[in-house]
């Protein structure tokens, strides 16, 4: 183990960008939350040099991003089933605010492949921009309604957060829906299988998994080791932890 190293690597070792992490309080059965400020000095003791955060109000991570230019990158979290969503998230997009758009189908109670997602989709896919949508809890957001999805939108680029999550069951399902249809990466935060990510990486694509935290509601520390064992190599690691989301995200 390095000197100084969060986990079996030395923190600056390997590169990291966070594709997916949220800023701000979330109540109710969550209790967890995170400053902009406590993120960036956290993500500075982890040798992690950008995230992708949203919230559900989009001015806590736009404030974040103007907070941490170049380091926070705000996603819009639109929620499909408020009728000022498109509108809104086409002002977003259209202003250059946001790096894409955020799907949670859990919180807001709809099922990933709803018809009232397509207006957002069409907006999304029309500007190039990724779609991060939550995955792995029945009845809303399943890998196969997500598959749908990306189905039904074959020129949106689409991004299974999490890749089925703590479900052994959803998780075989998010390497099986991706290595069916093109147009849809995995996201690996708060997926407890480390061999997954391996197998995503060999089964699914070198290209098409990303590494990502979730903070708060994991932690670095853990989520990093739980890649790092993953059973990938060096250079494969270097994909999965920076080089895959760089390139996805055009930085
Ligand atoms: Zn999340």
């Amino acid at each position: 183990m390095a000197a100084g190293g969060r986990g079996l690597y030395g923190r600056d070792e390997i590169r990291k960008i966070d594709a997916h992490a949220h800023v701000g309080e979330f109540g109710s059965w969550c209790g967890v939350g995170i400053t902009a400020e406590g993120m960036a000095a956290e993500m500075a003791l982890y040798g992690i040099e950008r995230a992708i955060v949203s919230y559900p109000d989009n001015r806590v991570a736009l404030d974040a991003q103007k907070s941490f230019p170049g380091t926070l990158h705000a996603l819009a979290w639109m929620n499909p089933t408020l009728p000022s969503a498109a509108d809104e998230f086409r002002r977003l997009a259209g202003e250059g605010l946001v790096a894409g758009l955020k799907l949670h189908p859990l919180f807001d109670a709809y099922t990933a492949n709803d018809e009232c997602v397509f207006p957002l989709m069409e907006e999304a896919a029309a500007r190039d921009l990724p779609v991060f949508v939550h995955s792995g809890h029945p009845p809303f957001s399943l890998p196969w309604s997500i598959g749908q999805l990306a189905e039904e939108f074959p020129k949106a680029r689409v991004v299974m957060v999490h890749m089925g999550h703590g479900h052994g069951v959803y998780i075989q399902a998010a390497i099986d829906t991706a290595r069916r249809i093109p147009n849809i990466w995995l996201e690996n935060s708060g997926m407890p299988m480390h061999t997954k990510t391996r197998e995503a990486y060999l089964r699914v694509g070198s290209g098409r998994i990303f590494w990502g935290s979730d903070v708060p509601f994991h932690h670095y520390a853990v989520e990093i080791l739980r890649t790092e064992v993953s059973g990938l190599g060096r250079s494969q690691l270097e994909d999965v932890f920076h080089g895959n989301i760089t390139r996805f995200m055009g930085w």
